[in-house]
């Protein structure tokens, strides 16, 4: 045996601390999916070493047969994994092994709060990977190989779990990764044939790579024959037909592809002969990813070229958009030395990219028809499929059929209503679908502009996610029906309104000339314009924009990120029924300046907007209240 040498102690990046700290806490209840990460790495490692292998022959080393092995002994209290795939060099060890490479790690275990269940959850998003082992075990011990190192650059690494690890040069002639969990007290069933098997099968069938556990035969004689049995499938999943392929399999291979704990929403499978060559295997997960929102987040499909493991997070065959969706894209259309770099110049991969968004897109509409399901899927990722519009122009309408929002219609906040049922309810005569923009949805609920729609039973939608009026600058139609912001431009409520009302309301206008003047020269150039009003019911007054000036919220969007934009200035309109304004016609001097003000910024206010003396507002409106 060998001895092992250059031996260090170092400690466990903060991270890895805390994170091992709060699994062990929490994943009680789950700890046999220990078994599945560890798998899953030496299929990875098998996959890696395969690919590496395309060029350089040399590192099979003579045993080609990629596999893995799993043993225990019972007495020892042990369960043992073992791979033949690309192995570890001591950097890879200290890297991989001692850190936490995914980017917004600190972030993300900030949010865990020490609540056993909700924590459970989260760090199931995150994915727990290699460090699963100590849910089990007091003491890991991995030795291992790269495949293309010389054999005295073996690597010994020993960790009981807690703040260190140590290092070791070790001789090692076997190719890559041997680990031994040293079972906990309370986890010593794991140190079980009849366990490990199920296990082996329950979450590791789909995997290619064969997971061989020993096997004992005994002929009529007695004599017994030791030698391996294949306990799992071992037929990559998505190249099986779909007709045999059951629920169970589909979701355990999600939870390898995902790295995740909970089942996905759907899944489509589809084998595509022709000008295109593909299987595609996608899911949408339950739950969002940790680093859905993070700028480099791992994002993108296991990318196979005639069933060889390529890369993973290949970005490259869904939008932005569709980020969201986890699974598996094998192609004969792409060579097998196909690189990140290469991939972006392929136009093949874009014409990949446009059928498997195609089938997303499809997916989705299937899943909107289980509207509860659906309802979990909008809740988490709307905001993500919200970006489609600007990205992808060609497939708006489709993804137009896959929106939610708020709207009057139902006055909750969940944004649960389709534009389809939208157009359903439309008034005789309504020809455009009509919108409102404010920060929350409490903004937009209760916002002056509604007074007419309400009085005429006309439908809202109410839009308050900060993606909202960015989304809307790229929808300009639905079915034929174009939208329109409420609080901008004139109000046209077209063929809703009868002749004898806009007759009416033209002869007020007329009539209000004399106040509309007064009230635009007190208020000079606070506003671009005065003008009376019929949207109004309650409210003496409320603010618009011109019609292609961008929204309150979009501006505070852009001034929030640094912008300098041209000051707009807004259009007043007044309410002639209301009694403030009937006063405000009857006074003058300061006091009609002051109301004429005050007037102004509660319109402002009621838009969500800031003003820029609030103290003044104050003050003029307890004198008002005063008098
Ligand atoms: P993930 O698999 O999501 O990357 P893990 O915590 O499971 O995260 O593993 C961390 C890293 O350790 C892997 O990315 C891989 O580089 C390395 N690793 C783990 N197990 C093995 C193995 N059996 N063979 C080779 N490398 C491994
Ligand atoms: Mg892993």
């Amino acid at each position: 045996m060998s001895t092992a040498t250059h031996e260090e102690t170092l400690g466990f990046q903060t991270e890895v601390k805390q994170l091992l700290h709060l699994m062990i806490n929490s994943l009680y209840s789950n700890r046999e999916i220990f078994l599945r990460e560890l798998i899953s790495n030496g299929a990875d490692a098998c996959d890696k070493l395969r690919y590496q292998a395309l060029d350089n022959d040399g590192l099979y080393e003579d045993d080609s047969e990629l596999r893995i092995e799993i043993e225990h002994d019972a007495e020892a209290g042990t369960v043992t994994l073992r791979d033949n795939g690309i192995g570890m060099s001591r950097d890879d060890v200290i890297q991989n092994l001692g850190t936490i490479a995914k980017s917004g790690t600190a972030e993300f275990l900030k949010q865990l709060s020490g609540e056993q269940q909700k924590d459970a959850k989260l760090i199931g998003q995150f994915g727990v990977g290699f460090y699963s082992s100590f849910i089990v075990a007091d003491e890991v011990t991995v030795r291992t190989r790269r495949a293309d190192l010389p054999h005295d650059s073996g690597v010994e690494w020993h960790s009981q779990g807690a703040g260190e690890f140590t290092i070791a040069d070790i001789e090692r002639a076997a190719r890559g990764t041997e680990i031994v969990l040293h079972l906990k007290e309370d986890a010593k069933e794991f140190a079980d044939d009849f366990r490990l098997k199920s296990l082996v099968r329950k979450y590791s069938d789909h995997i290619e790579v064969p997971v061989r556990m020993p096997s004992v035969e005994k002929d009529d004689e007695g004599n017994e024959t030791h030698g391996w049995e294949t306990v799992n499938e071992a037929t990559a999943l998505w190249v099986r037909p779909k007709s045999e392929i059951s629920e169970d399999e589909y979701k355990a291979f999600y939870k390898h592809v995902a790295h995740d704990f909970s089942d996905p929403l759907t899944w489509s499978h589809n084998k595509v002969e022709g000008k295109l060559e593909y299987t595609s295997l996608l899911f949408v997960p339950e739950r969002a990813p940790f680093d859905l929102y993070e700028r480099d987040g791992a994002r993108g499909l296991k990318l196979y070229v005639q069933r060889v493991f390529i890369m993973d997070d290949a970005e490259q065959f869904l939008p932005l958009y569709l980020r969201f969706i986890k699974g598996v894209i094998d192609t004969k259309d792409l060579s097998l030395n196909v690189s990140r770099e290469l991939l972006q110049q392929d136009p093949q991969v874009d014409k990949l990219k446009s059928a498997l968004t195609k089938r997303a897109l499809d997916m989705l509409k299937k899943l909107s028809k289980d509207e509860e399901t659906y309802q979990t899927f909008w809740n988490t990722f709307g905001s993500v499929l919200k970006e489609g519009p600007a990205e992808d122009y060609a497939n708006r309408d489709k993804i137009a059929e896959l929106l939610r929002f708020a709207t009057t219609h139902t006055d909750s906040s969940t944004q649960d209503q389709s534009l389809a049922s939208y157009v359903e309810r439309m008034k005789e005569g309504q020809q455009k679908i009509y919108y409102i923009v404010a920060d929350s949805f409490n903004a937009a609920k209760h916002s002056p502009h509604l007074e007419i729609f309400r009085k005429k039973g006309i439908e809202v939608l109410l839009l308050s996610d900060r993606v909202d009026e960015w989304l809307m600058s790229h929808l300009t139609e639905y079915d034929g029906k174009a939208f329109v912001d409420i609080a901008k431009g004139d109000l046209d409520l077209g063929e809703i309104e009868d002749e004898d009302e806009k007759q009416a309301q033209e002869e007020t206008a007329k009539a209000k000339e004399g106040l509309v003047k007064r009230v635009q020269e007190s208020l000079g150039e606070e506003v671009q314009e005065v003008r009376i009003t019929h949207r109004l019911t309650d409210s003496p007054a409320c603010v618009v924009l011109p019609e292609h000036e961008m929204g309150f919220q979009m501006r505070r969007i852009m001034e929030a990120a640094g912008q300098k934009l041209p000051e707009v200035k807004p259009i007043l309109e007044l309410n002639p029924e209301h009694a403030l304004v009937t006063r405000l016609e009857t006074s003058d001097g300061d006091a009609f300046s002051d109301l004429s003000r005050i007037l102004l910024d509660q319109a402002i206010i009621a838009e969500g907007g800031h003003l820029d003396d609030p103290a003044a507002y104050v003050k003029r409106l307890n004198e008002l209240l005063t008098v």
